[in-house]
Parts: structure tokens; sequence; C-alpha cells
């Protein structure tokens, strides 16, 4: 070992002075390294990879799950799901007493003031529960972290690479990439994460900005733009599309939650798009231009600029080069059915591959990609894999819209119900919304549901459960449904497809 890195240090020029650096720095650390022999290293301890390595070692296989941050559970739990929802939750708290909505309901309090560092604390305390409880499942699961950036240095090989230099290797039969995504940037603007924020800086700011300005109101922006409205700022959200609530949406359902969240202060410009953005002092001057006539040109300030217009597989410095896995156009890992990459004992699954980027469809891969490496069928269907936005009220839909079914030429027949005359929405108050069921004109099956409404991301899962079955709008229809609950709008609307109208409404 010391002969090869003094061959290393004899090559030594100027031009490739850090190349050899580097290369020094990894030779030492083979010559303190560790070795391990696994059936799998997963590399990543996002929801896709923490769930496939519990799973991978309940099933009797030696896993080590290979993490390059400080903490477990990826962008979900750490800058992603967890901590938006927290914000979310109580944001609508504080919005309540706030705006009169307590005062409404007989319950008066004066003086409400934000305490912006408890609600941070708050979300962090979950933050830190949840990532910490990853740890104690792997050690009751027997799963072996090893903390370091994964690289595949070999076909039957990962190289943990340490922060001071030293490696760890692993020798395993198998390797499972869950290695996720990044924030995309938007080209000319650069995030410094306290005036010019991505979601990551939105998740933890120091102050209430005066004015917030979103790029992108798809899923995270509304609940983000949501979460700084009803803690005071005003928030105008730039749109290129010409609709809000971002893919798979229904056209339906995006205009009644525009329609709601105007009314609870939110402004969209919607087919707009932001040209540039400079910062001026403390106030930030954002460009705009209308999507189809460039004449049509504005400015906008704002204190803080929120980026968020999407986000992209991560797969830095993996090795995937070196062994010749091509990534496709979008920086994604190209995999069969059964999450293989071109080389069949290397998987990959979750956000840096194809795919709605969502934590239950990772967690989901990871499940059945484990079970197909030792011999169990591998299916997902994606169209039952949910989305929610987290708003108030919530958004919750699976499957087709009517849009999707239109395009494909599909005859349908829709079942509504408004939450306006379900008696738990009444009862609480919480009236906004309906729950739109689409089946098939012939067979009667579900193809879509969409719920805008009261815990609509409880609700949709009932949705999900029957579509997955391959229920009919008469099966829901005729299950028994306690009462009072949201749910029985969903029945109901099942109710509307099947016999053509509702009980209630
Ligand atoms: C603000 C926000 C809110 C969101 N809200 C929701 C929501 O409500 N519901 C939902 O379903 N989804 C939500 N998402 C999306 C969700 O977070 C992702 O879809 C999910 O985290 C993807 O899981 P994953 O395991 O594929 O990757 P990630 O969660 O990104 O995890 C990847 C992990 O791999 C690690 N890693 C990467 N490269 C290496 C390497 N070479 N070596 C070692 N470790 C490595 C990373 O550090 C990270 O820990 C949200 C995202 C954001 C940003």
């Amino acid at each position: 070992m010391q002969g090869n890195l003094w061959k290393v240090v004899a090559g030594t020029t100027k031009r490739n002075l850090k190349y050899n650096q580097r290369i020094i720095t990894l030779l030492q650390g083979r010559a303190y390294s560790t070795t391990h022999d696994a059936d799998i290293v997963v590399i990543g301890s996002g929801p896709g990879g923490y769930v496939a390595a519990i799973k991978a070692a309940q099933l009797g296989m030696k896993t080590v799950c290979i993490e390059k941050n400080p903490t477990l559970g990826g962008t979900c739990l750490n800058v992603g799901c967890i901590p938006s929802k927290a914000l979310l939750n109580n944001s609508h708290y504080y919005h309540m007493a706030h705006s009169g909505d307590l005062a409404s309901r007989g319950i008066e309090v004066s003086g409400v003031t934000l305490n912006l560092v408890s609600l941070m604390g708050q979300k962090e305390k979950a933050v830190k529960a949840l990532t910490g409880g990853i740890v104690q499942l792997f050690k009751k699961n027997k799963v072996t972290l090893v903390n370091g950036h994964g690289k595949i240095t070999g076909v039957n090989q990962v190289t943990a690479l340490k922060e001071d230099g030293s490696t760890e290797v692993v020798n395993t039969k198998n390797i499972l990439i869950a290695t996720g995504s990044e924030v995309t940037p938007f080209p000319g603007i650069e995030v410094d994460e306290e005036q010019i924020v991505s979601s990551t800086g939105a998740l933890s700011l120091k102050e209430v900005p005066k004015r917030l300005i979103v790029i992108g109101a798809g899923v995270i922006g509304v609940e983000l733009g949501s979460v700084w409205s009803r803690l005071g700022s005003e928030v105008t959200a730039v749109e290129f599309m010409p609709s809000i609530g971002g893919i798979g949406i229904d056209g339906e359902v995006a205009k009644t939650f525009q329609r709601i969240l105007q009314k609870q202060g939110l402004n969209f410009k919607l087919s707009t798009k932001v040209t540039g953005a400079t910062k001026e002092g403390g106030v930030i001057k954002v460009n705009i231009e209308d999507a189809k006539d460039s004449e049509k040109k504005e400015t906008l300030e704002c204190e803080v600029l929120l980026v968020c217009v999407g986000r992209r597989p991560y797969t830095h410095n993996l090795g995937l080069e070196e062994l010749g896995i091509e990534k496709d156009q979008r920086g994604r890992i190209p995999v069969n059915s059964v999450f293989q990459t071109v080389i069949p004992n290397i998987y990959a699954i979750g956000d840096c591959i194809h795919g709605p980027m969502l934590a239950h469809k990772a967690e989901d891969e990871g499940i059945v990609c484990v079970e197909g490496i030792l011999g169990g069928p591998v299916h997902i269907d994606y169209n039952c894999v949910p989305s929610v936005i987290y708003t108030h009220p919530e958004v919750g839909w699976v499957g087709k819209s009517e849009e999707d079914l239109k395009s494909e030429g599909v005859e349908y027949k829709v079942g509504k119900f408004p939450f306006a005359a379900n008696s738990r929405a009444k009862t609480n108050n919480e009236t906004d919304g309906f729950v739109k069921v689409l089946a098939d004109k012939a067979t009667d099956r579900i193809l879509g549901t969409h719920i805008i409404g009261p815990s609509a991301g409880e609700l949709i899962n009932e949705a999900v459960l029957a579509q997955e079955y391959g229920a009919s709008s008469e099966d829901v229809g005729r299950v028994c449904h306690a009462h009072p609950t949201c749910a029985e709008a969903l029945r109901e609307a099942n109710v509307a497809s099947y016999f053509g109208k509702p009980i209630n409404f």
C-alpha cells in the first residue's frame, strides 16, 4: 500500500495534484477500511431505502444500509413530508385561532400571538422522533447501518466514502439504489436558503416574510404557500401551467381548489412564467411574463422567494458511469418491471427511477423489489398510487381524472356528492368541497376517485382499496359506512354513480 501511495505522489504534477490527492485519500482509507459480507446493500435510507432494508432483513437477508446524511429517513422525514405536515397542521391551528374561526365556534381566545420558534421546535421534535425511530427499527430488525457516501465500486461491491477520508467496503450479492432526489434548480436564480429559498429553506424561515412569492403552484408550492399565508405572509404563486395542484389532479377539482385557496388569501398568477429575479437589499424583484404573450411583462416584489419547480433524481458520484448504467434524459435510472438495472443484481427504486415522486410509492417499490429478489411476485399498479395535497381542505385522488378518460376515449359516468350535504362535514362546519367518482359506463368498475374536502387524505385510502380490488361503484355504494362520518360522502358519490342519484342530496 505504501508503494502505491509513493507512486501516486511521485507522479504528481500541478495539473493532476487535486486528482492525486483524492486517490491518496482513497488509498489511505482503504488501508484502514473494514469489510462486510452482505446479501444486500441498500444505498440511501429514505422511505424507499429504509423500508426495503427492514423488509430484506425480515426476510432473512444479511442487510446493510448506507446513508450519507447524519440522520436517517431521507427527504421525506428530514426536509419533506414530515416537517411540511407539522407546519401545515400547526399553522392551521394558529389560523383557526387568529382568523375568528374558533370564535365562530364559541371559543373566544384573545391575544393570540405566533411563537415561530416554538412552532419550528414542534416540527423539529417530530422529525427527531421519527428519524431516531428508524435507528431503533434498524437495530430491532438487525439492519447494519453504515454512515458514508455509498459508491458502487464493483458489481458486487459498495464502498462507503466517509467524511474523514476513510472508507468501508461492503461485498454483497445484491445492491439496491434508493438515493432519491434533490431540488431542481431554476436557471439563473441562485438559492441562498435565506431570502431565495427552496422547499428546504421554506421549512425553516426565521421570520414570517411580509410578502412571499412562490415559483410553481404544484403540490409542494401550494402546501408551503398555505403555511406562510396562514402565518401572515401575503403569498403569490406564479405558475406556468393554467391550473394549480400539479400533474394528475382532476380539472374540476383544481378549479374548486384554486377558488377555495383564493378565498383564504392566496394569489395566483397562472399561465405565467418567471424570467428572472434580482436581490435589491431586503427586497427581491421577480420578473414575470405571460406564458403566451411575452410582451405582457410585470415585476413583482417580495421579501422571500420560494423556488418550487420540482425535484430531480439524485445519483451523484454513485459509480453508475463506471458500471455502464446509463441514465435517461431526465436523469433517472432505467429499470425493468422487477426494478433491475442493466446489471441484474443491481436494483433501483423510489425517486431516482420513473414514476411519481412520492414516499409511499418508494416504500411499496422497496418492499416488492426485495420480495422479488427472493423469488416473490413483483407487481405495482401505478394507477392505484394515491396523491394527496395536505392543505385545508385536503385534496386526494387516485386513478384516472376526467381529462385522462376523455383523452383515452373511455366511456364513463360520474357520481358526485358535496360535503355541504354530509352530516359530519356540516356538524364540523367544514363543508367546502366534494367527492367525485368516475366509473366505467358499461361495467361500473371504478376508474378514479377525486376528493376535495375534510380529511380527503384519509378518505382516499378507502377509494384506493376499492380500486385495487377492482370494485364497482355499486360495491362501495352498498357497503355499510359509520355515521356520522365524512366517509359517507364517498359512499354517496358511489351511490350517485351507480343509481344515478344519491340519498342525501
Ligand atoms: C417539501 C416536501 C414535501 C413532501 N411531501 C410529501 C408528502 O406529503 N407525501 C409524499 O408521499 N411525498 C412527499 N414528498 C416527496 C417525498 O419526500 C419523496 O418522494 C420521498 O422522500 C422519496 O423517497 P426515496 O427513498 O426515493 O428518496 P429520499 O427520501 O430522497 O432518500 C434518499 C436518501 O438517500 C441518501 N443518499 C443519496 N445518495 C447517497 C449515496 N450515494 N450514499 C448514501 N446515501 C445516499 C440521501 O441522503 C437520502 O437520505 C415531499 C417532498 C418535499 C421536498
